[in-house]
Parts: structure tokens; sequence; C-alpha cells
């Protein structure tokens, strides 16, 4: 690996930012802003993903409840669930953990979620808000990505940002707050032709594919901003599993500034999500759930 002079955008201290900020919000309610999470089967990933997710939660002086569904949960029990978490005024957000098991549609699941709970920013009234240009609750990964520039100070009005993946979950919310902060965007994907020559033109590149070291140093332009999204399990040389991203380690030696995997864009992602579980609190103490404020 090239040991090169790009600034590390570490994700612990401006996550901790957000943790701060959203604590500070919630002393301000009634109440302690209460989680619920979802998880249908035991798929390890999502095992260990809520866990962290509770873990912080509770770090960050909330509430949080997780319930573990067996996997062969129907969909009818897990809408009949969020019928009744959305009813419940002691519950201010809602998030079921993805990928669901194969029967269930994640898209009626994502529609059920009342959206003044949908801390995870996916149910569509909340996209249409986003690609509007009005307040809302933004998906937590790419309000991550963008707390995380702000936080280390690198601009984003006037620069031209390119960002390649396109899934509802990441690539398409990002190029929409991007947008509403005024960058001009690109957004590439997996037929997009010469994607080097289309991350070449950016000030910042977003990586959000799941292709271990898909961008190369020849791919960014000297001096860009290189944000990392990706997680990819791979074996490493001493033959055993590690993650990394979606960046080549050697993109430090021309970029001005990386965003590390592990310890990057992740704990951005988890503490957006304690942001938007705040704000999911502080909207439904000011207007209650039948006039949204947010
Ligand atoms: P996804 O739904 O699989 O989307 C991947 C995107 O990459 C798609 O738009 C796909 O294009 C595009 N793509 C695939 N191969 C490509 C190529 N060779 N060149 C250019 N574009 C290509 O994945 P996701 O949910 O957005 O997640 C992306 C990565 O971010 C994964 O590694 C995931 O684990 C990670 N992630 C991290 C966090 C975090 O907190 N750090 C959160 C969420 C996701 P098409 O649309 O044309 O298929």
């Amino acid at each position: 690996m090239t040991t090169g002079a790009a600034a590390v955008l570490a994700g612990p201290p401006a996550a901790g930012a957000v943790i701060a900020a959203a604590a500070a919000l919630a002393a301000t309610l009634p109440t302690p802003p209460h989680l619920v999470i979802v998880r249908v089967g035991d798929d390890p990933a999502s095992v260990s993903y809520v866990r962290g997710k509770a873990k912080k939660a509770a770090e960050s002086g909330l509430r949080s409840t997780v319930h573990a569904l067996p996997e062969d949960t129907t969909q009818a029990e897990v809408l009949g669930l969020i019928a009744t978490l959305n009813a419940d005024l002691d519950v201010h957000g809602i998030l079921v953990q993805l990928p669901l098991p194969g029967l269930i549609s994640e898209d009626a699941v994502l529609e059920a979620i009342h959206p003044g709970k949908d801390v995870d920013g996916l149910h569509p009234m909340n996209v249409g808000r986003l690609w509007s240009g009005r307040p809302t609750l933004a998906p937590c990964t790419p309000a991550g990505v963008m707390a995380m520039l702000a936080h280390y100070g690198l601009p984003v009005a006037g620069q031209r940002v390119v960002i390649v993946g396109r899934s509802r979950l990441v690539g398409r919310p990002l190029a929409g707050l991007m947008l509403a902060a005024d960058a001009t965007v690109t957004v590439a994907h997996s037929r997009t032709r010469d994607l080097g020559a289309v991350t070449r033109e950016a000030d910042i590149v977003v990586a959000a594919v799941g292709r271990a070291h898909l961008i190369t140093p020849d791919m960014v332009r000297p001096g860009a901003v290189v944000i990392d999204v990706g997680i990819n399990r791979v074996t490493g040389p001493d033959g055993k599993g590690h993650l990394t991203g979606d960046v080549h380690p050697d993109v430090v030696a021309v970029a001005s500034a990386v965003s590390p995997v592990p310890g990057g864009v992740g704990p951005m992602t988890v503490a957006q999500l304690m942001m938007n579980t705040v704000l999911a609190a502080s909207q439904q103490t000011a207007g209650g759930m039948g006039e949204r404020v947010l």
C-alpha cells in the first residue's frame, strides 16, 4: 500500500458530534425518544447490525426495543406489528432491518410504516419530500455522508460530485441530499460507460457499490475527496476474513481526503439513526402525529 498525503476522514469523531447534537435535542423533550427495531430471521449480519444500533441507542440516552421475529413470520404478521407500533404514542421511531426473508415484500413493509416514524427515510412519502427539496427524515447512510463532510469542513456547494451506485438506500437519496446542498451531481452505476472518465471529473467521489477496491487511483482526480461507503468481506493474505471498502488503498496517494473502511461511514450511519429518532420524537411532540411539522 502506498502511503499518501490524504487526510483520513475518521468516522468516530464526526459520529460523536452527531450523537452529541442528538442527545442535546433529546434532553429538551419530555421523555427519552423510543426507537423500535424489527428484525425477521437470523441473518448474522442483521443480528450484528441490530445489536450495534440498540447499543448505540442506550449510549445516546435513547430507549430502544428490538422485536426479533422468527424466519417463518408472515408478511401479515409483520404488517400487524407495524400497525400496532404506528398507533403507539410511546414509539417515536420504527426501523425494519433489511433485507427481509424472501416471501415478505420490502415495499409493502416500508410503506406501512408511518412516515413520521420512518427513521430509515425509505417511505415513498419521505423519498418524495427529499426529492422535492423539503425537510424530511433522510436515509441514515446518505445523511451520515453529508454530516461527515460538514464535520470536516469540506464544502459541497458548487462542487462536482460523482456518486457510484444508485440504490434506494444510498446512491439515490445521497444524490437528492447533494443536490439540495447545491452540488452538481452525477450518479454512475453498473451500466455507466468508462466509469473512470466520469469519476475523474469529480471534486468529491462517493463509492457505494459493494465491490472491493473498484475505485483505483487512476480513477481519482488529484486532490479530490473520496468517501467510501462500501463494506466488503474479503480474505486477506493471512487467510483471515476482514472488511474492506470499495476504494483501493492506494487512492490515499492521489486524493486530498479519504474515509476509511471500517471506521468511516459506518459509525456515521448509526449516529444518524439516533438523530433521526430524536428528530421524529421532536416532531411528534411538537405537532402530534396528525399534524406533521418536519
Ligand atoms: P446495492 O443495492 O447492491 O447497489 C449497488 C450499486 O452499485 C447499484 O446501483 C449497482 O448498479 C452499482 N454497481 C454495481 N457494480 C458496479 C460497477 N462495476 N460499476 C459501477 N456501479 C456498479 O448496494 P447498497 O445497498 O447501495 O450498498 C452499497 C455498498 O455500501 C455495499 O458494500 C454495502 O454493504 C455498503 N453499505 C454501507 C453502509 C454503511 O453504513 N457504511 C450502509 C449501507 C450500505 P445497478 O443499479 O446498475 O445494478
